[in-house]
């Protein structure tokens, strides 16, 4: 039968996180027991279901909820619609998430995982289905004090909406709202954090900014470039604005857009919801979208998918600071260039950590029967992610090595003091 969900696979993800720990693990020298238990994912689910579409026939999705540690707390991370999904990449996100997770202090492990579908190509009252089938699916093997999804590509407050809604519908009715905490990420009005959506954004511009201070570097007239424009490139954008920095360049799934003379973000975000893509935004003209990464800028934000700084376009790039919205958007040999050629990269697991801290807020305000303040949830926001910034530079001066491998030190050490106060059951 055929499916609406395109397949256009990429593969590697998985190789490119366990580069990046092998290199962290021999620069610690890191227990070869704890070693081995980090390198290996613990639970691997994958459902197939069934769902209604609207037209009246049916058909079967894949989804998957990758737990790979829960040393640290309940399995943390999101769920991503895409066709790109498969088992490779969601092993891969899940581990991501329990390094994001460790290093931000959060008393939680790391897990990842979604449907492998174009959510394009759906409904609303599809995706509804799909989502509440999937929940369904996924059963007990998701809860608020075992594994706790949150938005990813593709995903939304309105989709975590549906996911609360049905996982606790199925429990006792006096049990309802003590299971709402299942997903954070939720619309404000449904137990959601004020400020969750932005978290993601803000948290990369707290780190540029701090990278900024380091540096003695003044952001005003930078020029930056951002792949992607959802929910992590608009907010970047959105905050990068407030530093004086200059937004040229944009690339999204429709296309790649230019200006030299700066490009508004808030204008292009009203451009992209009412149009599903940047392509064609009058302001700004249209670019060759193999020579984005060549624009001649200071900062690049990649906050779209994996692998998008890769062989074929590293040798291009004229940024000196690349902030790393997205999960694992420079291919391990590509960054050995960049290092090499002294471009500072501040990872994925720092850079975006913003997202995770926000759910993390979210949680905590529900369990405790609390409504927070915007204002106070961007300056706890703030703090953690300038702990964590600095806690990476220490380590990266201490081991004189690269701010990745600084950031796997501090979040392996934590995960391996776990392992070994408490030994191995039994
Ligand atoms: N999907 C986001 C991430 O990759 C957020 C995860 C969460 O909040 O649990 O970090």
């Amino acid at each position: 039968m055929t499916s609406k969900t395109a397949i256009q696979k990429k593969t590697g993800m998985y190789e490119n996180v366990m580069a990046e720990f092998n290199k962290a693990a021999d620069t610690i020298q890191l227990n070869p027991g704890v070693r081995k238990i980090l390198a290996t994912t613990q639970n691997e689910i994958v459902v197939h279901f069934p769902a209604r579409l609207d037209d009246g026939s049916i058909e079967v999705f894949t989804g998957y909820r990758v737990q790979h540690n829960n040393a640290l707390g309940p399995y943390k991370g999101g769920l991503r619609y895409h066709p790109t999904l498969d088992i490779d990449s969601a092993r891969a996100l899940a581990t991501w998430m329990t390094w994001k997770t460790a290093l931000a202090g959060l008393p939680y492990g790391g897990g990842k995982g979604g449907i492998e579908i174009d959510p394009k190509a759906y409904s609303q009252s599809e995706l509804e289905r799909i989502t509440r089938r999937f929940t369904y699916a996924l059963g007990d093997n998701i809860g608020p004090d075992y594994d706790i999804p949150a938005p990813d590509v593709g995903t939304n407050s309105q989709i975590m909406a549906w996911i609360a809604d049905t996982f606790s519908s199925n429990k006792a009715p006096s049990q309802r709202f003590s299971n709402y905490h299942v997903v954070t990420g939720k619309p404000v009005v449904s137990g959601g954090l004020e400020g969750r959506d932005r978290a993601t954004g803000f948290g990369v511009v707290v780190t540029i900014k701090k990278w900024a201070k380091l540096k003695d570097i003044n952001l005003i007239g930078k020029k930056y470039i951002v792949q992607g424009f959802g929910n992590v490139g608009y907010w970047a954008s959105h905050f990068m604005a407030k530093t004086g920095a200059i937004l040229i360049g944009v690339q999204d799934h429709t296309g790649t857009i230019y200006n030299e003379n700066g490009i508004n973000p808030e204008e292009l975000t009203e451009y992209n919801q009412q149009n599903q893509g940047i392509d064609g935004f009058p302001s700004a003209d249209k670019f060759s979208d193999e020579d984005f990464f060549g624009i001649d800028c200071d900062i690049l934000i990649p906050a779209a998918l994996g692998n998008q700084i890769n062989m074929e376009n590293v040798n291009s790039i004229k940024a000196t600071l690349i902030a790393e919205g997205a999960n694992g958007p420079t291919q391990s040999d590509a960054e050995q260039i960049l290092i090499d050629k002294g471009i500072t990269i501040i990872p994925d697991i720092l850079c975006n950590s913003g997202g995770v801290i926000g759910s993390y807020f979210e949680w905590l305000q529900n369990r405790r029967s609390e409504i927070w303040k915007i204002g106070d949830v961007l300056v706890k926001l703030e703090d953690k992610v300038e702990t964590s910034f600095d806690k990476v530079i220490s380590v990266m001066e201490e081991y004189d090595t690269d701010m990745r491998t600084a950031a796997y030190v501090v979040a392996l050490k934590r995960l391996e003091q776990t392992y070994i106060e408490r030994g191995v059951f039994p």
